[in-house]
């Protein structure tokens, strides 16, 4: 568990606390959540959030810049270094923002974009119609076949039909490999800009573990706090400068305002972390994890969307394997302080707000030290629970079993060895 706080404001902090207590004692698998080392909350919590400076570094519209200046630069710095890329722009408030800009670097309102549709694993601002890049943008999508599967064949043959400005590739719920370097060539083919948003998979990519979209996407985001286990924010990437300085001016003055300076420092901080050898072997740790975790429930008979998962996280069908909806499901799971989010899957005849699946990921249980025998060990309490969710007796004992684990693998406030 983090530190408890105090404030004078008891009411905000006896909630802050609560939730405190609630992360540490619940076992979480929502893919995109994570578990930041006390460092970077330190930085996030610091009086950076007091200073202004709209602007980049050296060309600020406000005075006592000269320290955030230099936080900056070290977070682009050390983006660069992470991803390998020539331009970093550190100052995206989230991920949505941060596609948004780069949305606006890149095309008119009108264009055409084509991303995966949101059912196959695609994420809203991929082009789902209510948000702003279907509202702004003439948005058309891909699916992955029923296999769950991207087809590449099919991609082209869909490029060629819409020829859109920009395809995005980058998923919030595909657990297979992006090729980014087949996406290269389609895109090539019908003249459109490559997007890669990694958010998800970029922890996997600084390890080696996923191939680069480095030598092939015209701009690369990522979101900082999922995988890649820092605070709350994203980043966008290129290695053309023509690009970099659109992408500079869609988000200042394009999209934000002043730069959230102290996460920007946060997020540096977690660069700092990922740098280490340390973030390698936590990387490896929690691909085997995954993997094992996903290949149990396959053992069991349960459908796995898209089959064994070559990243992170996994779906599963729980209308198939268990006759219930995702919705049920999550609640079924919250009962025993297990965390993860209902999903929509390939061809889904439920709404996204109850869906026929549920998403499950790795990252943060790995972040707290679990190994593979603990993710069998979980994946055998969830299969039972959701074959039999209404037998609450064995829900309570297997609510036992899941706080034997977690006071076992507490949150832990650092990840570097020293
Ligand atoms: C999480 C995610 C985002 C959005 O990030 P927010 O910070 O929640 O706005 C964008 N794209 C993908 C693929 C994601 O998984």
């Amino acid at each position: 568990m983090y530190k408890k706080i105090a404030l004078l404001d008891k009411k905000i902090a006896d909630l802050i606390n609560d939730e405190n207590q609630r992360q540490a004692d619940h076992i979480e698998l929502i893919a995109s959540e994570n578990y930041v080392s006390e460092d970077v909350l330190k930085a996030a919590g610091s009086c950076l959030t007091n200073k202004y400076g709209e602007g980049y570094p050296g060309r600020r519209y406000y005075g006592g810049c000269e320290y955030v200046d230099q936080i900056e630069t070290i977070a682009q710095e050390r983006a660069k270094q992470l991803f390998n890329v020539k331009y970093a722009n550190v100052q995206p408030y989230s991920g949505s923002v941060a596609n948004a800009a780069v949305y606006m670097a890149l095309l008119e309102p009108g264009d055409k974009v084509l991303g995966l549709s949101l059912d196959s694993g695609g994420h809203l601002t991929h082009g789902y119609k209510i948000s702003f890049s279907g509202v702004f943008y003439e948005s058309h999508s891909y699916t992955v076949n029923e296999n769950g599967v991207l087809d590449y064949d099919e991609i082209l043959k869909k490029a060629k039909e819409v020829k859109p400005k920009m395809i995005i590739c980058g998923y919030s719920a595909y657990s297979q490999i992006v090729e980014f370097d087949k996406f290269r060539k389609i895109c090539d083919e019908v003249g459109a800009y490559l997007f890669a948003d990694i958010s998800h998979i970029s922890g996997l990519i600084i390890a080696g573990l996923h191939p680069s979209p480095s030598p092939y996407a015209d701009v690369i985001m990522t979101t900082t706090h999922k995988t890649l286990r820092g605070t709350r924010g994203a980043m966008i990437m290129t290695n053309d400068e023509e690009i970099y300085k659109k992408v500079n001016r869609s988000v200042f003055p394009g999209y934000q305002g002043g730069p959230l300076f102290h996460q920007i420092a946060a997020k540096a901080v977690s660069f700092y972390e990922a740098l280490q050898p340390e973030f390698i072997e936590y990387q490896q740790q929690l691909l085997n994890n995954s993997k094992v975790f996903c290949q149990t429930f396959i053992n069991k008979g349960v459908k796995v969307i898209s089959g064994l998962t070559k990243n992170h996280l996994f779906m599963i069908d729980v209308k198939t394997s268990y006759g219930i909806t995702g919705k049920y499901a999550t609640e079924v799971l919250s009962k025993i302080n297990i965390t993860v989010n209902k999903n929509s899957i390939p061809n889904d005849t439920e709404t996204p707000m109850v869906s026929s699946g549920i998403r499950l990921g790795s990252a943060a249980m790995t972040s707290r030290g679990f190994k593979e025998d603990e993710f069998i060990i979980i994946a055998n309490l969830i299969d039972k629970a959701l074959r039999d969710p209404e037998n609450e007796s064995l829900l309570t004992v297997i609510k036992k079993e899941i706080a034997k684990l977690t006071s076992s693998f507490p949150i832990k406030r650092s990840y570097i060895k020293r």
